[in-house]
């Protein structure tokens, strides 16, 4: 450590070299980052945390991506397509227990019917809902046409990680074709600004071939891009894919999650008033993973309401938690975590980014 920790807090731009040393950092100055990252939340968002029900509509998937055990190519799972009535079943759920938000996630599919059924979907969701269900996106790479329709039907907020920010690293963990492009990417991420919504992106930390170095570059790209919102996580290897022939040159999980909690942190002092998520890849490495997440800055969670049957065809990673929990279950052992980590919980509110509201004022 070139500089004590305490020296680049005061600073207001953190650098390439600050976050290298702090993604460094053991003992004390380890405790430190950790703390500072505590306070900024304290103080700049106070204790709230939001919740999202995660609907992962369908694994269904037309891309290829090297780490994902949903890509086209993996033919162990069944593939499935939730209906309009589990949709709906499991916002009303959102909507009875006050989550206030929800997520609808996927495999990346941009044929006609989909897109449509997405549209009609967000419509019907509005309309139940009295508009006070907030919906966010994760259906991947879309035209601006496309985002557009979907915003226009009630979707405001998109999450559409960049993966890897180093190009050269994305190219090691997608074909390389048209269709898995880095530049593809970072035109939806413009896309997606440019129609309006709340954009959040995000890193898998611990991949193959990945570095210190590369992580700092990826917290910077944040900070360019000028994200409403965030979600990282560890890159958990997954049996059915072309990167599971590394696992033996990867990080031990242990320190792929110690890495994601600090990235959580880093980014937290960084992006004050963004919203960062407490990521499910937390919880599968370590139990009590996504409130030790929030205990250093993150703010947002999401409980799964995806029903139990359709779980284990949804299978991005392995040892995904909560396989066989029904949304019940899963929402009073979070309750009691949340507050446990002397969080509480935003009931009935939509969380919106406060990066967002201040950017649009
Ligand atoms: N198809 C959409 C949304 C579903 S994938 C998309 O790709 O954006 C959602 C996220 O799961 C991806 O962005 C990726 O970061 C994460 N993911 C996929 N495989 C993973 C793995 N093996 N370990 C950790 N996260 C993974
Ligand atoms: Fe499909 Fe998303 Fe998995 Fe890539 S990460 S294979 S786009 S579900």
């Amino acid at each position: 450590m070139l500089e004590p920790v305490e020296k680049i807090f005061e600073k207001k731009y953190l650098t390439k070299e600050d976050i290298i040393n702090l993604l460094n950092t053991s003992g004390k100055e380890r405790l430190s980052l950790f703390q500072k990252a505590k306070d900024v939340k304290s103080s700049i968002l106070g204790k709230k945390v939001y919740f999202r029900g995660l609907i992962e509509y369908s694994n269904y998937c037309k891309k290829n991506c090297y780490y994902c055990g949903i890509r086209a190519g993996n033919s162990r799972y069944s593939r499935y397509r939730m209906t309009d009535d589990e949709v709906l079943e499991a916002v009303k759920y959102a909507y009875i227990n006050e989550y206030a938000s929800i997520v609808i996630q996927s495999g990346e599919q941009t044929n006609k019917a989909f897109i449509s059924k997405i549209e009609s979907l967000l419509r019907r969701i509005h309309q139940r809902t009295g508009g006070n269900i907030h919906v966010t996106l994760s259906l991947g790479e879309q035209t601006e046409e496309t985002y557009l329709r979907w915003f226009d039907a009630g979707a405001h907020r998109y999450l559409l990680r960049i993966e890897v920010s180093n190009p050269g690293l994305y190219l090691k963990l997608h074909p390389n074709n048209q269709l898995h492009g880095y530049n593809r990417r970072l035109d939806a991420l413009a896309s997606l600004r440019k129609t309006g919504y709340q954009v959040g992106t995000g890193v898998m930390i611990g991949l193959p071939f990945q570095t210190v170095s590369d992580l700092a570059d990826d917290l910077i790209f944040f900070r360019q891009l000028d994200i409403d919102m965030a979600g990282m996580g560890p890159y958990i290897e997954h049996v059915d894919t072309p990167l599971y022939k590394y696992r033996d040159e990867l990080l031990p999980l242990k320190n792929r999650f110690e890495l994601s909690l600090k990235m959580v942190a880093i980014l937290r002092i960084m992006m004050q008033n963004i919203n960062i998520a407490a990521t499910t890849a937390m919880q599968t490495i370590d139990p009590q993973g996504r409130e030790k997440a929030l205990m250093v800055g993150a703010n947002v969670i999401m409980p799964n309401l995806t029903p139990v049957k359709y779980r284990q065809d949804y299978l991005l990673y392995e040892n995904k938690p909560c396989l066989d929990e029904e949304a019940e279950e899963c929402k009073s052992c979070l309750e009691a975590r949340i507050h446990m980590a002397g969080d509480e919980i935003g009931y009935g509110e939509w969380g919106d980014s406060k990066h967002y509201s201040n950017r649009t004022l």
